[in-house]
């Protein structure tokens, strides 16, 4: 959905923008398509535009995304944290993308807040922090790389919008829409997918891209996810997958693996929630995922430290696995009246 910037916001980023300035852009940790989609796209116009620009990513993130252009001078705050502080130390402006509050970035959020740096957020989750000098928060937009179209098209004018711009802004607005299909989609979304192919985005090349670039082990893995660790409560109409550390390993886990798996429980029909639980080192990640109006950002806010959307959320646990998943399971007599209403 087409925003509304707040004009005088706008305009005091562009004169920030009118000289040469040191820039960094950041997202939340493990990003996805649409933080590193988006991350890249502006990393690509505000480079075009004269500025000394790096993007940081709180940590590792899919291979499936080394494709996307400017990737290769990315810094992963994991591997060179001497680094990332010394540049949101000395920047100038700092562009926070794709999340809400300083603690999606981890480790990275505390250096981020304590930074001199002008603050600029562009994101579409709900309930953002005041944590940034300039918002541009907007939950009804599919994806922050939308918000980044409209951004880049208000302060560049559309001849700003190069092949990879748009090459990166097809691919966040293509991977958090479901491939164009969530309800978040609008037809001026659809509007912006047409101007980004006549850039040069090639639609076919970037599914394929993301789609068709799964290892030989991760697609194994989802088989053993749904053949033998999915359990289906109709009672709730919800459906649910938990993995152990050993599991991941066994499939030769790497980052990403585990992204998407949750859908194929919510395609399962009657299904209203799919939850897939997630062992790693020091906690159980989790996500959401529902159909209609049940929110499962409430539940994950209310109940695992979480948030996100109403239709796909996240969250985590410090208990076990079993106790995390048992916990669950005694919640949703509360939320029966909702998944399943008689
Ligand atoms: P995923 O299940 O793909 O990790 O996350 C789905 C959505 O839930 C993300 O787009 C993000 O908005 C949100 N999300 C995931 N993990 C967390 C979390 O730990 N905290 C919050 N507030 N949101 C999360
Ligand atoms: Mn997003």
């Amino acid at each position: 959905m087409k925003p509304n910037f707040d004009q005088a916001q706008l305009q005091a980023v562009g004169e920030l923008l009118k000289v040469p300035a040191k820039v960094v852009i950041t997202t939340h940790h493990k990003p996805d398509g649409d933080a590193m989609g988006s991350s890249l796209a502006l990393y690509q116009y505000l480079k075009n535009s004269g500025h000394d620009v790096q993007v940081i990513a709180p940590s590792d993130y899919p291979d499936f995304l080394y494709w996307l252009p400017g990737n290769e001078q990315v810094i992963n705050y994991d591997h060179a944290g001497g680094r990332a502080k010394q540049l949101v130390q000395e920047a100038g402006l700092i562009f926070c993308l794709d999340f809400n509050a300083p603690s999606r970035m981890e480790k990275l959020g505390e250096f981020v807040v304590a930074s001199g740096a002008k603050k600029v957020l562009i994101d579409h989750h709900l309930d953002a922090e005041d944590f940034c000098d300039f918002n541009f928060s907007f939950p009804t937009s599919c994806a922050t790389c939308e918000l980044i179209y409209y951004f880049i098209v208000a302060l560049g004018g559309k001849q700003a919008i190069t092949k990879e711009v748009a090459e990166c802004l097809y691919t966040g607005i293509m991977t958090d829409t479901g491939s164009f299909r969530f309800s978040s989609m609008t037809a001026d979304t659809h509007e912006i997918i047409a101007e980004l192919m006549r850039a040069g985005a090639e639609n076919y090349t970037i599914h394929e891209n993301i789609y068709d670039n799964f290892s030989l082990d991760r697609t194994r893995f989802l088989g053993h996810c749904i053949k033998e660790k999915l359990v289906v409560l109709p009672e709730y109409r919800t459906a649910y997958i938990q993995v152990t550390k050993e599991e991941l390993k066994e499939y030769n886990h790497q980052s990403g693996d585990t992204e998407g798996i949750v859908n194929y429980a919510l395609g399962i029909k009657g299904v209203k929630m799919a939850v897939f639980f997630c062992e790693r080192d020091h906690l159980i990640k989790i996500s959401f995922r529902s159909k209609d109006g049940f929110s499962v950002k409430e539940l994950a806010a209310s109940h695992f430290s979480g948030g996100g959307h109403r239709n796909a959320a996240g969250g985590r646990s410090t208990d076990s696995l079993d106790q995390t998943v048992q916990r669950f399971l005694n919640l949703l007599p509360e939320y029966k009246s909702q998944l399943n209403p008689v």
